[in-house]
């Protein structure tokens, strides 16, 4: 008799799975191929109704184009777009954050599990850069839906409608569907 409950490792495979199915058809190479067409996007997913202070959450904000910062009209904060996300204060570029998202995606998806050493020759990154960036990357993609990187390589709208029902973030699908066409235009 085939048992009925589905194991640890199952829910773990159906995991990887469907983060891979909804990676971008063409990857996400082609749909966000700029670091700053990534940023856009981060940017939208984070604040789908615009920029609010990650310090006192006043949405008077605004961005100092030269250095890439938000800065608070309230409060005077200047803050990234991946200030108090998992790529805080990371040398690495957000395109390249977005490539090994999608590389690890799928290689999980596959059963692997990439070695620090192949990391680091993949990306040209030293092997503590590579240790760390897999660190992060898997302890987010662990998360459910994987966390800010399944949302923002996820090209269904579908994960972004279930994570307002949910609550998640306040994204609202709206503005998701206006992030999505907007991106496919840029
Ligand atoms: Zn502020």
């Amino acid at each position: 008799m085939i048992s009925q409950e589905l194991s640890k490792l199952d829910y773990k495979r159906m995991h990887w799975m469907s983060l891979a199915l909804a990676l971008p058809v063409n990857g996400t190479g082609s749909k966000f191929p700029s670091t700053e067409s990534c940023r856009v996007r981060l940017s939208r997913i984070r604040w789908p109704s615009g920029p609010t202070c990650i310090r006192c959450r006043w949405d008077d904000v605004g961005y100092l184009n030269l250095r890439k910062i938000f800065y608070c009209r309230s409060c005077h904060h200047q803050f990234s777009v991946t200030a108090g996300t998992f790529m805080h204060r990371s040398r690495i570029d957000l395109r390249m954050w977005f490539t090994a998202g999608e590389d690890f995606i799928n290689a999980f998806a596959r059963g692997n599990d990439p070695t620090g050493h192949s990391v680091s020759e993949r990306y040209q990154i030293s092997y503590a850069a590579a240790y760390r960036l897999k660190k992060l990357a898997k302890a987010e993609l662990t998360k459910p839906e994987g966390g800010l990187f399944g949302i923002v390589g996820s090209q269904w709208i579908g994960i972004l409608k279930k994570r307002e029902r949910l609550g998640e973030n306040h994204v609202s699908a709206s503005c998701a569907k206006r992030s999505e066409s907007e991106a496919a235009q840029g």
